[in-house]
């Protein structure tokens, strides 16, 4: 079976990559990112032993989640808008992609009301790509103490996604600065941060060397997606 094979072929990779570096391989997390496909294709996923799936637009993960394996953990990995927090809180066990203090205390506020807490990354923006959304480095800093303050989120690491390129080496300086960032994070809060979540299908391996917790893989592992129009859109469902 095809997604078998891709993804044995993703681990033998990662743990190549653990171990050019001395890592462990269970020191990386795969993420499945499955938007855009079918339930059907989750449930082979699901059937292969994957367990993390990542989704980017809360509508459609919505109808996904409900019609899947129970068993199976939800990461949200897109621009969240306000008005779709109080879902997003429902269905997911970890929002990737905090970008503002407002989304951060919304998400606080939405927590609060269902009598929950929410594990959050802080998604970087480190090129300053006006395309893309996510924290100036300067600002995430400034901003920290506040968000940490926030009583129903819990700070777990950084995310980012690098400009894209062919060359998995160009990603390189761009992982090794989030690694970097949190450290200067580390310092700030007094407290470790477990998790980067770093490289995606073209740029896994130097992500894993330069120190992700979890590789967020879509195309290596589903195919290619049908085009949209815009890439990485804000959703507007
Ligand atoms: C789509 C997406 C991915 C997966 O990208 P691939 O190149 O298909 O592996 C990873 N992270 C985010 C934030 C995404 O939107």
């Amino acid at each position: 079976m095809i997604l078998q094979d891709n993804l044995n072929s993703i681990q033998q990779r990662i743990q190549a990559a653990c171990g050019r570096c001395g890592r462990a391989a269970e020191s990386v997390t795969l993420l499945a990112v499955s938007k855009t496909h079918p339930p059907a294709t989750i449930r082979a996923a699901a059937d292969c032993g994957l367990v993390y799936f990542g989704e980017n637009k809360v509508q459609e993960a919505k109808a996904k989640i409900s019609m899947s394996p129970g068993r199976l953990r939800w990461h949200f990995i897109g621009h969240l808008q306000s008005n779709k927090v109080r879902d997003a809180v429902h269905f997911f066990e970890m929002i990737q992609s905090v970008d503002s203090l407002e989304l951060a205390r919304e998400i606080s506020k939405r927590c609060d009301q269902a009598a929950k807490t929410m594990p959050v990354l802080l998604e970087v923006n480190l090129a300053g790509e006006a395309s893309k959304f996510g924290y100036r480095p300067e600002q995430l800093l400034a901003e920290l103490k506040e968000l940490n303050a926030l009583p129903r989120l819990e700070i777990h690491g950084l995310m980012t996604v690098p400009p894209w390129s062919p060359e998995p080496e160009e990603s390189r300086p761009h992982f090794r600065r989030l690694r970097e960032l949190k450290l200067e994070c580390e310092e700030i809060l007094g407290a470790p941060l477990p998790h980067l979540s770093m490289g995606m299908s073209g740029d896994f391996e130097v992500a894993i060397e330069e120190g992700a917790t979890m590789v967020r893989i879509g195309t290596a592992l589903f195919g290619p997606r049908a085009k949209t129009v815009m890439r990485r859109a804000p959703e507007t469902d």
